[in-house]
């Protein structure tokens, strides 16, 4: 197959990438490399089968040539980009995954979109099945993005009832792995950073919100299977081991053997607006019709994870 992975610069797009070139298909990665960086696939450039376009998929894109999938994960994804960018994150989800969407239809490639647990805002029900709708503010600075890719899960359904094309969607639970930015602010980076820097690491809140964190080798394990699946309708793929975020910080202090203090900070700006306070996939469709599910622990992923981190801080 020849497939187009955009985002591929990114923590989740170039592990797919690799993923596709071992399989021995063909990558075609575009990235406009506002979040993602080089780095990620500095090893695939040359590759004969693997080539990448810096261009921004929220203007109109050209591919030349035959595609069989394309893979829509370009967009910022952690809180902080969302506040440094919340027009491009708007502007990859919607009009993105509309130009992605007609790149598809146009070379009559079958479509993947990366959607995300966000769609369910600061659920009500834990934990979340496909069928639940979900909770979210459509005005808060998250919205940006939780309204963006529930934007763009609709866009790829109208276009799969209007011109039949082949669509998936994946919801994505929160995902860590090697290539993430040290930076990013999301928690697992944070917290590593934090512990192997000797630094307090930082709770935000109280630490009772709840998060399910899967390792990135399950992710691209559940994408994979989800192309090749009959599934044209939302499946959640995450780790259902849930925790306190105030448990996954001494589980980050004990594995680190740091010697870090674990403080507790309200700060008011708006990245905590609207923090779900639990987060859970309910996983059975993925069970279902994948036969997928997770298998890496919480203390091996994270072994590995603060190994790739230890040798960039
Ligand atoms: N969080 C935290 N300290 C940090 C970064 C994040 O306590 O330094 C919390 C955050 O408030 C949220 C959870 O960890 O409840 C996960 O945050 P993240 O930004 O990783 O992603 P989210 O799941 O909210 O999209």
């Amino acid at each position: 197959m020849r497939v187009l992975i955009t985002g591929a610069a990114g923590f989740l797009g170039s592990h797919l990438s690799d993923r596709f070139i071992n399989e021995g298909h063909t990558v075609v990665g575009m990235d406009n490399l506002i979040t993602g960086s080089m780095d990620n696939i500095a090893h695939l450039m040359g590759h004969e089968r693997f080539s990448f376009v810096n261009q921004d998929v929220s203007n109109f894109i050209y591919v030349a040539g035959e595609l069989d999938a394309v893979l829509h994960f370009a967009s910022p994804a952690s809180p902080n980009d969302y506040l440094e960018y919340p027009i491009p994150t708007m502007k990859v989800g919607s009009l993105g995954t509309h130009n992605t969407l007609g790149l598809a239809k146009v070379k009559g490639a079958r479509y993947l979109f990366a959607s995300t647990s966000e769609a369910y805002g600061d659920p009500l029900v834990n934990p979340q099945p496909e069928t639940y709708w979900g909770n979210v503010n459509p005005n808060g600075p998250r919205s940006c993005y939780d309204e963006a890719k529930r934007f763009g899960e609709a866009l790829v359904l109208a276009y799969h009832r209007a011109h039949g094309l082949e669509t998936r969607i994946v919801r994505i639970f929160n995902t860590y792995g090697p290539r993430m930015r040290l930076n990013d602010g999301r928690v697992v980076p944070n917290f590593i950073a934090q512990a192997l820097k000797g630094k307090p690491l930082t709770v935000y809140g109280d630490g009772s919100q709840t998060r399910s964190f899967q390792y990135y080798t399950d992710l691209v394990e559940g994408v994979y299977r989800l192309l090749f699946s009959a599934e044209d309708m939302p499946v959640n793929i995450g780790n259902p081991t849930e925790m306190s975020i105030l448990d996954f910080a001494h589980a980050v202090v004990e594995i680190t053997g740091s010697q870090s203090d674990i403080i507790f900070m309200n700060p008011k700006d708006g990245r905590f607006t609207d923090d779900p306070k639990v987060r859970r996939p309910d996983i059975s469709k993925a069970r279902r019709v994948l036969g997928w599910e997770p298998k890496i622990e919480l203390a091996d992923g994270l072994a590995q994870t603060v190994a790739y981190f230890r040798s960039r801080v």
